[in-house]
């Protein structure tokens, strides 16, 4: 059985008040019986590490860069995110990918520095509405999770999460059906069994995100191969992710 999990990708929103004051919110509601986890910019970690104390909410980052230190301005390490308790990183958020300009090759060294850093790696794949209408989906998702997940040892996959994002539904207040969601989580569980093996896929968490509201999460979740959510914008409000994480 796998556990739902619920992650909120607060993005370049919240000052540091307002981040605290949300966490704050957030944890006077728990302990929660799925995982969640809240995902701040990286300069809000320190201190949303600190209001996390005594709550069962993880902490996750947006990113980071997958060389240990040097001369990378503006970068990130692993050890970095380390030192303030963060569990989880984001690698290839549809952001990173389409505004940024991150390749498969870049995010692969990432979440290999991840896995071996020892973190979970959330990683995010999906298509633009642009290849959906050319039919697409599928190999773009396949080929996400080929690039991105190549050199990945068996034995590590417990660190991984992977989240269906269609760029489409992101941001956009247009939710995939239940139905279509459900359709790409199969296949990205069935692509998972052939990179890995069928045990690995029956036990590995897809997230959906897009567009996830507390009025559409029970629904969305209760689907055979949704375990949780990457939620952006109803991430930002206590009362809204408390909705979703209801309905998980
Ligand atoms: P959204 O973002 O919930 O605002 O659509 C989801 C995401 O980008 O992770």
């Amino acid at each position: 059985m796998r556990k739902k999990f619920v992650a909120g990708n607060w993005k370049m929103n919240l000052t540091k008040s307002e981040g605290i004051a949300l966490v704050k919110a957030l944890t006077a509601k728990g302990p929660f019986s799925i995982d969640v986890a809240v995902i701040p910019a990286f300069v809000h970690l320190d201190a949303a590490s600190q209001a996390l104390v005594g709550s069962n909410i993880g902490l996750g980052a947006q990113d980071v860069y997958f060389e240990k230190n040097g001369a990378f301005t503006g970068e990130v390490s692993l050890a970095m995110l380390q030192e303030f308790g963060t569990k989880y990183v984001l690698v290839g958020h549809s952001e990173r990918r389409h505004v940024l300009g991150e390749k498969d090759e870049l995010l692969n060294k990432k979440l290999q520095a991840i896995i071996a850093a020892g973190l979970t790696a959330i990683l995010c794949v999906g298509e633009t509405l642009q290849e959906r209408e050319a039919n697409k989906t599928f190999d773009v998702v396949g080929s996400q999770l080929r690039l991105g997940l190549a050199g990945v040892d068996k034995s590590k996959t417990n660190q991984l999460v992977i989240a269906y994002e269609p760029v489409w539904a992101i941001g956009t207040g247009k939710t995939a059906s239940p139905e279509q969601a459900q359709e790409v989580h199969a296949f990205v569980r069935q692509q998972i069994a052939a990179i890995f093996d069928p045990a690995v896929a029956a036990a590995m968490r897809i997230q959906y995100g897009g567009s996830v509201k507390a009025s559409n999460a029970k629904e969305l979740l209760g689907q055979a191969d949704i375990d949780g959510a990457l939620v952006g914008g109803a991430s930002l409000k206590a009362e809204d992710f408390l909705g979703i994480i209801a309905g998980a």
